[in-house]
């Protein structure tokens, strides 16, 4: 199961982090890319069971879906691509390429307050 391995991930990270920072995490945030197909329930649900008995139990996940970005081949314009206006916003072109999907981020841990 995809969710399970990375919710497996997560939790040796927040823990070897935890460790140094002699802390105890209470939640973390997360963001991944809106192809990545993470189920957000899924995640939360295999977060929990596997969090059991370790320092991360009954940490709070935030998970942020990134969305789309594309690139005009005309300009280089980047921008966030919206399927129902998939032109660029800067210079009206059409003609445009869809950037890799972000992988998934752990981009904070909050620490309980000592
Ligand atoms: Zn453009």
């Amino acid at each position: 199961m995809h969710e399970a391995s990375i919710a497996q991930a997560l939790i040796e990270t927040i823990s070897a982090e935890a460790k140094k920072q002699k802390g105890k995490p209470v939640a973390a945030k997360i963001s991944c890319g809106a192809f990545s197909g993470v189920n957000d329930e899924a995640l939360r649900f295999a977060f929990e069971a596997i969090s059991e008995g370790t320092v991360c139990k009954n940490m709070k996940l935030a998970i942020e879906q990134k969305p789309i970005q594309a690139r005009c081949k005309k300009n280089g314009h980047t921008y966030v691509f919206d399927l129902h206006k998939p032109r660029c916003p800067k210079c009206r072109c059409e003609d445009f390429e869809l950037l890799p999907d972000e992988p998934l981020l752990l981009e904070e841990i909050t620490f309980e307050d000592k």
